[in-house]
């Protein structure tokens, strides 16, 4: 989408800190973290939100999971533990309407969030 920011990311018209690429995903460091490692994960096509998955879209699903585990074990997180997150519409706190997923450790995280 034309004036899609993470879109934009992902095809490098604007920079971004990223630490992981393959033909599917983009994985870069959040520019307000919000722990002291937040990364978000997003596939380089453009969907709004989970709400725009469909059952064509179960690879592109499982493979944010999956990318967000591997990452966190080549990061070191694992063995402290993490949290992925993916905020949805407005009660959900998505203030990005390309779905990302946020993957956050560094810090023992609270819960239930806010
Ligand atoms: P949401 O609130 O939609 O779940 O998360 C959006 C996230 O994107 C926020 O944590 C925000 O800091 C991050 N973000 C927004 N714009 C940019 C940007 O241009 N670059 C990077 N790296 N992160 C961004
Ligand atoms: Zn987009």
């Amino acid at each position: 989408m034309s004036d899609c920011i993470f879109c934009k990311i992902a095809s490098k018209e604007i920079p971004a800190d990223i630490v992981y690429e393959d033909g599917h995903l983009v994985v870069f460091k959040d520019v307000k973290p919000v722990a002291p490692d937040h990364l978000l994960l997003i596939p380089k096509k453009h969907f709004s939100s989970p709400l725009d998955f469909g059952e064509e879209d179960i690879e592109t699903a499982g493979r944010l999971m999956v990318t967000a585990a591997r990452i966190a074990r080549e990061m070191g997180f694992a063995e402290k533990g993490f949290r992925v997150v993916c905020n949805c519409g407005r009660d959900g706190g998505q203030t990005v309407s390309h779905i990302h997923y946020h993957l956050l450790a560094g810090r023992a995280l609270q819960w239930p969030p806010g």
